[in-house]
């Protein structure tokens, strides 16, 4: 394990842990499996005795055996078994950023060899395919195909003020695909000059960040900002929390970025977008990225009551308490069952509003929520915000796609 891996400030960060264990109490991997060796105070603390090993005495007298894989590995094991929710962080009253210290402690652990297998192949996914599923990158823009009233050009220009960002779940997963289809239609209906970058759009990077490879994203991060500067777009609309938290944080500062629900909310604030009423009660889940990691809460409530007919009820823990719903870190391909325990428990929160519905603004989220939903027949819609707004803009009687 290599210091270096972590700022200054992370490593002065460490030694301001009380132990008090908040971050343990509200983990919802902690929560699934009542093991507290997923908590933050428990990584901590084996993080300080490493570091510890590494450069004082012990590491003098016991040399690489301080560090070995037979003791990393069973480490690496629990660092990896985490959703990179943020609770920990939000609630840890020493103020430590701790979900960019376990970003460097990842790449800490696949520097030293100690991983989870599933990494490479991500690594390899993303440096050879450029998204996350290994399809073929040409292949990025086919969901367009699926729609009945495309126009010629496949939302494909070569010049646009926007462009919409799609992100690899929603541009290669059926199931996701919708909210792309769904998002194009608005923009139209709004009379927005956007394009996508089909073949051109790569990975954004952030599922390399996850998996410790934060060694290997900028070729990602040039790429893309090469395609965008292409299409002379001023403007970049990410309908993937995790797209738009990667590009506000790890992309230069060259263009204006929304989440879409920014974007949309813009739209129906200035009147270029009209939406008629719904008769639905909802409940809005707060994406992991969107809300604890961007601090975006209101423009998706905005949308919501801004739709005519349409009720929101709040669950229990809601904005910065939401309930992680077990999709985020890369953690359903680690450890699926982990990821489906979590969703359990957030689906049991939403089914207690009493809700037909619930949205949220966030593909990841959409799949996991709905996979649980569906295989347990749990009595709920699960949709996405973009989704909300085409069956408003459609009105009461007529069904939008998906
Ligand atoms: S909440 Fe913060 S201070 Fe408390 S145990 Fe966790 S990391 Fe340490
Ligand atoms: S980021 Fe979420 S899942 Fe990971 S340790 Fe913190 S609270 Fe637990």
């Amino acid at each position: 394990m290599a210091q270096t891996d972590y700022t200054i400030f992370e490593i002065l960060q460490m030694d301001a842990c009380t132990g008090c264990s908040l971050c343990a109490d509200v983990c919802p991997a902690v929560s699934a499996t009542e093991d507290g060796k997923l908590s933050g105070v428990y990584r901590i603390n084996e993080l300080r005795r490493i570091m510890r090993s590494r450069t004082g005495l012990l590491q003098k007298f016991f040399g690489k055996q301080a560090l070995s894989q037979e003791l990393l590995k069973p480490f690496s094991d629990t660092v990896f078994r985490c959703t990179l929710c943020g609770r920990c962080q939000q609630i840890c009253p020493s103020g430590i950023r701790l979900k960019d210290l376990w970003l460097s402690l990842r790449q800490d652990l696949v520097h030293c060899e100690a991983y989870p297998q599933k990494v490479d192949m991500i690594g390899e996914n993303l440096a050879e395919s450029h998204n996350v599923f290994d399809e073929d990158n040409e292949a990025r823009a086919e969901w367009v195909e699926d729609m009945p009233d495309a126009p010629d050009h496949g939302y494909i220009k070569d010049q646009a003020d926007v462009v919409y960002f799609t992100g690899c779940v929603s541009a290669y997963f059926p199931m996701a695909q919708t909210i792309p289809m769904a998002l194009v239609e608005i923009l139209d209906a709004a009379r927005v000059d956007f394009t996508l970058l089909g073949e051109d759009e790569w990975c954004c990077g952030f599922p390399m960040l996850g998996a410790g490879l934060r060694d290997q994203v900028k070729d990602l991060i040039d790429h893309n900002l090469e395609a965008v500067r292409a299409k002379g777009a001023k403007k970049v609309v990410f309908s993937c929390p995790s797209c738009y938290q990667m590009w506000r944080e790890h992309y230069p500062k060259e263009f204006e970025i929304y989440h879409v629900t920014q974007f949309l909310n813009e739209l129906i604030t200035s009147g270029q977008l009209a939406l008629n009423e719904l008769s639905l009660t909802v409940t809005y889940h707060d994406p992991c990225d969107l809300g604890r990691g961007s601090g975006e809460y209101e423009a998706p409530r905005q949308i919501i009551r801004s739709i005519p007919g349409v009720e929101l009820v709040e669950m229990v823990h809601n904005s910065e308490n939401c309930l992680c719903c077990g999709g985020g870190g890369n953690l359903e391909m680690i450890d699926a069952g982990l990821s489906s325990d979590i969703a359990k428990a957030k689906i049991g929160e939403v089914l207690q509003t009493g809700a037909q519905t619930v949205v949220t603004a966030c593909q990841q989220c959409v799949r996991t929520m709905t996979t649980y939903a569906r295989r347990n027949k749990a009595a709920i819609e699960v949709m996405d915000i973009t989704q909300l707004v085409q069956k408003a803009l459609a009105g009461k009687d007529r069904p939008g796609i998906g």
